[in-house]
């Protein structure tokens, strides 16, 4: 979600870099894109609405500019105009911003600055930030940016242009910020994505603190004004692995990758022992286990909880992180939370860990991106080595999600009387698209239905969660996921002759009930499509059955949803969407 990029060089013409850079974030969502360049005392600024090529156009790279800033904006304070479009100036010019986040006490700073008799011209809550900043007095504008950031409430990452100063100056609060330098040019960054090409190690800048970066050194601070020294990261595959290659669109690229990712966390984690300190000590305080995030990452935790539940027998819940923390979890030393997260940045998941920190709890981060937040704040982090995921549909990160909290299930199995032992290889040879040709005709019922239902019990119903997820959010086709126990306490009313119901069935012992619920939809002029990897499928009430490849029961919520990802997939292409990009949503959710 929005992206900072800061760049300062020895050389002129650096708008090139920063537009390019700029453009390896769009993945994380944006709605308009600006940029800021420096050269002594000019600035010039050029803003668009949409995607950055018309942002280029505008720029049409003319500049002898040696220092910038650039942004894309994910709106969420004013409308999405070209008025709102970060960088912000201050009103006498000295000062241009851009920032991710949100300032939650922007209307209270507005006031005080309109005190003052200064003019706010955007409807953001950005513009304060740099409005502050030109009503600081003296000359060191690391002490101005202290009391300015002292004054917000909020999250966010800051990159400001001082005229007449060759310099960038950098602040965050739980947005994530980075700065790369080399010989002779200094980046900053929300995603160290950018690094790969020009950098080899990047700075991860310390949560409340400050850098002024110039192009000979990056001076940081912590809120006290101590210089602090921070550790340099190297600039890792994960950050080189966001290219499209052969594919069209990152959606297929992704979905592709599955089977490659199943094969890395196996071998990854026969290499490296994720679970040392989660060791016999460690499991016998815990009394009962939490699993927290949004979205995907939701329903990752929900099936999580079964996997734990079922394995390692300790009581075990999933939970949305937005509602988690306003419920008044009950956490003390013996609660083990995970946090599931595909980027680790988001906001309500990071804020969720801070509260079950700060309550007493033992915290493991399962996570794709290694250096993020939330995989530096967790006790324990589990990766999930799925590589960079780009699309805005999650897809690869779900199904590693799944396989490596089923991996901490069977670990913690260990320290009970009945330690699970899995055949992992057998994830090696399944044909995770088989068939996957047949899908096409399932598209054409959907486009023909006027409703979408998904249904399952037990694991199947957190896949039909996870399903309609899929389908909506690349699609914007309305769906239900229910249990199909509770379709008739409610949502059976609504099926009828123009209905599309996906059962997902994979549990032998759960079949007959699952084929009463098509009875009953069958009877109301509903069409069925059963999606399974059972044999023993004797119904007449199923329109098409689609058969995923045979595996153990054990390991079917891996590969159930592979043919709804792609069934969204296809369907979003028929439809003629960007299945990349679907509008309104963005990759990472940096504010709550
Ligand atoms: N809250 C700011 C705005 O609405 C920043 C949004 C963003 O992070 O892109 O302009």
């Amino acid at each position: 979600m929005c992206g900072i990029i800061g760049y300062i060089s020895q050389e002129k013409g650096v708008s090139k870099k920063i537009i390019h850079n700029l453009k390896k974030l769009e993945y994380r969502g944006y709605d308009s894109s600006g940029i800021c360049l420096l050269k002594g005392n000019t600035f010039l600024v050029k803003k668009s609405v949409g995607e950055i090529a018309k942002l280029e156009q505008k720029l049409n790279f003319v500049d002898d500019f040696d220092c910038g800033i650039a942004h894309t904006r994910w709106a969420t304070h004013g409308k999405v105009s070209l008025k709102n479009t970060h960088p912000h100036l201050s009103q006498d010019k000295c000062w241009a911003v851009v920032h991710n986040g949100i300032i939650e006490n922007f209307l209270e700073l507005s006031k005080l600055i309109k005190s003052k008799g200064v003019t706010l011209k955007s409807e953001t809550d950005t513009e304060t930030i740099v409005a502050l900043m030109a009503l600081q007095n003296g000359d060191d504008n690391i002490k101005k940016l202290n009391e300015v950031t002292s004054m917000l409430v909020g999250s966010y990452a800051i990159c400001l242009l001082h005229k007449g100063e060759h310099a960038l100056y950098v602040a965050r609060r739980h947005s994530p910020l980075y700065i790369a330098k080399n010989d002779n040019s200094c980046m900053v960054s929300s995603d160290p994505v950018t690094f790969g090409e020009d950098y080899g190690t990047y700075y991860t800048l310390p949560d409340d603190c400050m850098a002024k970066v110039t192009v000979d050194k990056i001076d940081v601070y912590d809120k006290n004004l101590n210089k602090i020294c921070v550790k340099p990261s190297e600039v890792g595959s994960f950050e080189k692995s966001a290219e499209l290659g052969k594919y069209s669109f990152y959606a297929e690229k992704e979905i592709s990758e599955i089977p490659k990712v199943i094969d890395t966390i196996l071998s990854n984690y026969k290499i490296v022992d994720h679970f040392k300190k989660i060791n016999k000590t460690f499991y016998s305080q815990i009394k009962k286990v939490k699993l927290i995030g949004c979205g995907t990452a939701y329903h990752a935790c929900l099936m999580g909880a079964k996997y734990i539940q079922n394995y390692a027998h300790i009581e075990a819940q999933g939970y949305i992180a937005s509602e988690f923390r306003y419920s008044k979890p009950l956490i003390d030393k013996n609660t083990l939370c995970i946090f599931v997260s595909q980027s680790g940045e988001t906001a309500d998941t990071l804020l969720s860990l801070e509260l079950a920190k700060n309550m007493g709890a033992k915290t493991v981060a399962v996570v794709n991106v290694p250096y993020s937040s939330i995989a530096q704040k967790a006790d324990v982090v589990l990766p999930l080595c799925a590589g960079m995921e780009v699309a805005v549909m999650s897809t690869k990160a779900y199904n590693a999600m799944l396989l490596v909290l089923m991996l901490l299930a069977s670990h913690l199995s260990k320290f009970t009387e009945s330690p699970q032992q899995f055949d992992y290889d057998v994830l090696k040879s399944v044909d995770f698209f088989k068939d996957v040709q047949k899908i096409d005709p399932i598209t054409d019922l959907v486009l023909k239905s006027e409703k979408v239902f998904f249904i399952g019990r037990g694991e199947d119903y957190v896949t039909a969660l996870e399903a309609g997820l899929k389908l909506k959010e690349i699609t914007y086709i309305n769906c239900v996921s229910i249990p199909s126990g509770e379709l008739k306490h409610g949502t059976l009313s609504l099926v009828d002759n123009k209905s599309l119901v996906f059962m997902i069935a994979t549990d032998k012992n759960l079949l007959a009930k699952n084929i009463s619920s098509a009875s009953e939809i069958k009877a109301r002029g509903g069409k069925i499509v059963l999606v399974t990897n059972l044999d023993e499928i004797q119904s007449g009430d199923i329109d098409y059955v689609y058969q995923f490849d045979k595996i153990t029961q054990k390991f079917s919520s891996i590969i159930s949803i592979i043919p709804f990802q792609v069934l969204a997939y296809k369907t979003c292409l028929r439809l003629g969407y960007s299945p990349d990009k679907p509008r309104n949503l963005a990759k990472s959710v940096t504010v709550e």
